[in-house]
């Protein structure tokens, strides 16, 4: 088992509707340690790869994106989930339906943050049903930048985002995978890596 699979039998929660509570290590309260052992992870699976950014989506996405950069020695971009009033210029947008909250999310990325120059690994929390990575995917897709990996932190194993993204080509690089979890006995089981 893997520093983070222990962590999630450890202090995860096994909510009722597929949801697995990280609150303790990663959603709510972070834990910076394995924050670095997770950077450190991505850096060497994707090793071969010339990175020039780490995009991710707000609000959980970033902590773990702050400390992958320092591996990566590039800058973190976060797509909103609210025009701000802050932002300014032309905008990349795409729309995401939220598995948690259960909402469409306009998610949006300001022009002049990625250009077709740049070489991006997406990193997200969770992947569920894909519909966040897909949004970012077509983020990038329309600055004419290239997606050169996706770093996850926990896939749901059980359900179809994982397949799809690896469908499209992508390198994906989940550093658990939950095969199964079981809300009345607080179970998770690993897909062996
Ligand atoms: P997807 O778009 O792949 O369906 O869902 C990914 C997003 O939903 C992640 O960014 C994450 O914030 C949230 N999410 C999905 N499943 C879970 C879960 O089981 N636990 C938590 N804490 N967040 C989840």
């Amino acid at each position: 088992m893997n520093f983070l699979e222990e962590t999630i039998i450890k202090q995860g929660m096994v909510k009722e509707g597929n949801v697995l509570k990280v609150d303790s290590f990663l959603n709510h309260q972070m834990d910076i340690a394995l924050f670095e052992l997770m950077g450190a992870e991505w850096k060497k699976r994707f090793a071969d790869k010339k990175i020039t950014k780490i995009l991710t989506i707000e609000a959980s996405g970033i902590g773990i994106a702050c400390i992958a950069a320092q591996n990566f020695g590039v800058p973190v971009v976060f797509a909103k989930k609210s025009k701000s009033i802050n932002l300014e210029g032309e905008m990349y947008t795409a729309e995401v339906e939220s598995f948690t909250h259960k909402k469409i999310n306009t998610i949006i990325v300001a022009k002049k943050f990625l250009s077709p120059d740049d070489h991006v690994l997406i990193i997200d929390d969770f992947l569920a049903n894909g519909c966040a990575l897909q949004g970012l995917i077509g983020i990038v897709q329309s600055a004419g930048a290239t997606v050169e990996g996706i770093g996850i932190a926990v896939e749901k194993g059980f359900q179809a985002g994982g397949q799809i993204i690896r469908n499209m080509g992508y390198q994906l690089e989940s550093l658990a995978i939950v095969d199964s979890m079981n809300a009345e006995t607080g179970e998770v089981f690993f897909r062996e890596q």
